[in-house]
């Protein structure tokens, strides 16, 4: 349920609502929208009479909120969530962007990716340590030695990193290393899992699943968002369709739907949508101009060697042009390419 204060609406009004609800055990979430405050009401509502709220000197209107990803609903929140990974704010006006190797390979490759990324305008690095191969004779990652790898790299740049997280009795290894949790694809609906998650304060970034719906994916960010953890990203990176010319087909379309539908940021990675390197310069472009609160691309110096998704990794001067691109569109819809200070 929300409860809608009018224009205006003095605080002791607001005060004296949210003394009401609490006393009834019930928790708030504040938010103020451009013209209006609104408090979204968590707990056992069907308890709750709106009549008597709408009673309330200041309460405009009190309304249930219908869709069942509730608390991810912008009708329960309408001012955007902005998740912070380290400095970096995810979902504000600024958009971030997330480079490197699809796998960390070693020590030094990750070195000096991040190095290159970072020098270019990265400001968060990427590199999977634990990876979700369809085969299992495929390189599987390097575990925690890949982790620290990633994190020393990270740290030497000054830059938060992610990477992804497939099981729970990995997740204090994460805490210790990554600033960014990654749940792939595969994992959108382990549940077990995702409720997990709620345990942390770590940012969480959700990847959808190849066959999901958007509501599907919400109903996903719910359980981890319900469970007490705010700091969730949604990341958009491609499903499952009949054409097959792409390794999948990139929905941008979700973009705008999950604005209109969700205050949590989201983001956008070409690079497994598309599967090579040449087709994931334009879309790419595209994400911006669609409106992606950030990008995140895999770059690799050497992609015929790489043990992981090396056809569509980006060469170091490609991503250099990436960037250049992203300004001029950034620009163009009146936002901006986050740098560091
Ligand atoms: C990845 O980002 O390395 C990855 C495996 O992504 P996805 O879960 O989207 O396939
Ligand atoms: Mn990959």
């Amino acid at each position: 349920m929300i409860i809608i204060f009018e224009k205006n609406a003095k605080q002791n009004d607001i005060q004296k609502v949210e003394k009401y609800l609490t006393e009834n055990k019930f928790g708030l979430n504040r938010s103020q929208g451009k013209d209006h405050f609104v408090l979204g009401v968590i707990g056992d509502v069907s308890t709750i009479n709106t009549d008597i709220l709408k009673e309330f000197s200041g309460v405009e209107n009190a309304i249930r909120v219908s869709e069942s990803y509730k608390r991810c609903s912008r009708t329960f929140k309408p001012t955007d969530t902005i998740v912070k990974a380290g400095n970096v704010p995810i979902g504000g006006k600024d958009i971030v962007i997330i480079a490197g190797p699809c796998s960390v390979e070693n020590e030094k490759m990750v070195h000096s990716i991040a190095t290159k990324v970072t020098k270019k305008g990265a400001t968060i690095i990427r590199g999977g340590a634990y990876k979700p191969r369809s085969s299992p004779y495929s390189f599987q990652g390097l575990g925690e030695e890949g982790l620290k790898y990633l994190k020393e790299a990270a740290l030497e740049n000054n830059v938060p990193c992610v990477s992804e997280l497939m099981s729970a009795d990995k997740l204090e290894l994460f805490e210790k290393y990554v600033d960014i949790i990654q749940i792939g694809a595969r994992n959108m609906q382990n549940f077990t899992l995702l409720k997990e998650l709620s345990n942390t304060k770590k940012p969480i970034m959700l990847k959808r699943g190849i066959s999901a719906t958007v509501e599907e994916w919400l109903n996903s960010a719910e359980y981890i968002v319900s469970g007490g953890n705010p700091n969730v990203i949604l990341c958009e990176r491609g499903i499952r369709t009949f054409e097959n010319s792409t390794r999948f087909t990139l929905d941008l379309s979700s973009v705008p739907v999950i604005k209109k539908l969700s205050h949590l940021p989201i983001i956008v990675d070409p690079s497994h949508a598309m599967g090579n390197r040449k087709l994931v310069l334009p879309m790419a472009r595209a994400a911006i101009a669609v409106g992606a609160d950030g990008i995140m691309v895999e770059v690799h110096e050497n992609p015929d060697k790489a043990l992981s998704d090396g056809p569509q990794s980006l060469l170091p001067y490609q991503f250099e042009t990436l960037m250049k691109n992203f300004k001029i569109i950034a620009n163009a819809i009146g936002r901006k390419i986050y740098e560091l200070d």
